[in-house]
């Protein structure tokens, strides 16, 4: 079903710390450490900036933070059929509590859903609700929410606010922050879309918890593609990292590196933005090579990283190290590093030629001198490309 329109009334599957039984000193206590637990980042992009909330726990405030932003009267909610079950109760009480009438637009899950038909779906559903020039969105989900929500949000009534709530790694750390929007058509995937800088971001890390083992993982392709490309000391945290507890602070450094990135280059015009790509000129090509659902996002883009990580020690002098200290943190999360033997070369590069950052028939890489100093080159040769691809079917030792 295409946006079907809910008025309200779902369970919560998300455990939550309780609120009573406990003593009012321990109660203190624990709200100055879930307080410092909490951080701030400012996106500055003069009239368009905004701020990324990153905390535990802070889901409920997304009503309060609305009305602090002066938005308020109406909202579309839009979110996955997923994550309605486990985290929609607790946004919707909030929008009710704050006085906010909420419509809530549930989409099926995946990345089929950043598409046309989906679009009108919850445009129309929208209009067909009443909704009009003074409402706001809220996307609450993951980056497909987060891309389809920010891009309706641009359309509906040629632009309302959005308020971007994402729910899983890469939409806490990446997507939910830089104004990208977009869907898919056949020909590529995100080629449709608009720059529409979110309102406000909240970004609660309790939601993580409830990711699937594989969805939680992937998530750290994103983290350690930052950390490689700006801010090598990071991967201390990430290898330190137990289970999915105290997860602010390495969710907010990855926020300041993708806030710093935007402000730098918000419409990827200076190139800055665009050492996002890390990892992903032939990350997008094996992903799409290998079929639909057989690698995550992440996985493919693992793949990309040990591969932009072959061609810079070979290109630009990436000590060996270097290489081995980022492929040992995505080896911690179970991420691939060998690249099946099934995937040829010829239909990697076949699917290559068709990604938008195959400019001007130029293959561009962003590469490494060293973890943390990143540049866009167009002088990777076919002879490399098949090298390096040769290079990653090689199995890795850590
Ligand atoms: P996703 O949105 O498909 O979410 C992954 C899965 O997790 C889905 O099945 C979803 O229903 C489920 N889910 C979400 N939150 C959950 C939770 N808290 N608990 C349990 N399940 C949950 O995938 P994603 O990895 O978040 O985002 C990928 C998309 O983001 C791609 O379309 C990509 O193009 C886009 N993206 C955009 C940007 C940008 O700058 N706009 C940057 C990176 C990625």
């Amino acid at each position: 079903m295409v946006g079907h329109l809910r008025q309200w009334g779902i369970p919560s599957g998300l455990d939550r710390p309780p609120s009573s039984g406990i003593p009012v000193l321990v109660m203190v206590l624990l709200s100055f450490v879930l307080m410092a637990s909490e951080q701030s980042i400012a996106v500055g992009l003069a009239d368009r900036g905004y701020e990324v909330r990153v905390g535990e726990d802070i889901l409920c405030e997304v009503g309060s933070e609305a009305v602090a932003r002066g938005l308020g009267g109406q909202c579309a909610i839009l979110t996955d059929e997923n994550v309605e079950a486990l985290h929609l109760e607790v946004v919707v009480e909030s929008l009710h509590a704050a006085g906010v009438v909420t419509h809530v637009v549930v989409l099926p899950p995946g990345e089929g859903t950043k598409s046309f038909a989906h679009l009108e779906g919850a445009l129309r559903t929208m209009v067909r609700s009443g909704l009009d020039r003074h409402c706001f969105v809220v996307a609450l989900g993951g980056g497909v929410i987060g891309d389809l929500g920010g891009l309706v949000a641009s359309l509906f009534y040629r632009g309302v606010s959005c308020l971007q709530v994402p729910t899983t790694v890469v939409s806490q750390v990446d997507s939910s922050v830089g104004g990208k929007t977009a869907i898919d058509v056949p020909e590529g995937k995100n080629l449709v879309g608009a720059f529409h800088q979110p309102a406000f971001v909240l970004a609660d890390t309790l939601t993580l918890r409830t990711l699937p083992p594989r969805a939680w993982a992937e998530g750290f392709a994103e983290i350690i593609k930052h950390a490689a490309i700006r801010d090598p000391d990071m991967l201390d945290d990430v290898d330190a990292l137990e289970g999915r507890d105290n997860l602010v602070g390495l969710i907010a450094r990855n926020v300041a590196i993708k806030a710093r990135v935007v402000e730098e280059d918000e419409r990827e015009t200076t190139g800055v933005r665009a050492h996002l790509n890390f990892g992903h000129t032939l990350g997008h090509a094996i992903e799409t090579a290998a079929g639909e659902g057989a690698l995550l996002h992440g996985e493919a883009i693992s793949l990309g990283i040990r591969a932009a990580l072959i061609l810079s020690e070979r290109k630009c002098g990436l000590a060996a190290d270097s290489v081995a200290r980022v492929l040992s943190s995505l080896h911690r999360f179970d991420l691939p590093l060998v690249l099946e033997a099934g995937l040829s070369d010829d239909l990697i590069l076949e699917t290559m030629a068709r990604d938008k950052k195959f400019e001007a028939g130029q293959m561009r890489f962003v590469l490494l001198a060293a973890l943390g100093e990143a540049s866009v080159t167009g002088e990777v040769t076919l002879a490399d490309v098949h090298e390096t691809l040769d290079a990653l079917r090689q199995p890795w030792r850590s």
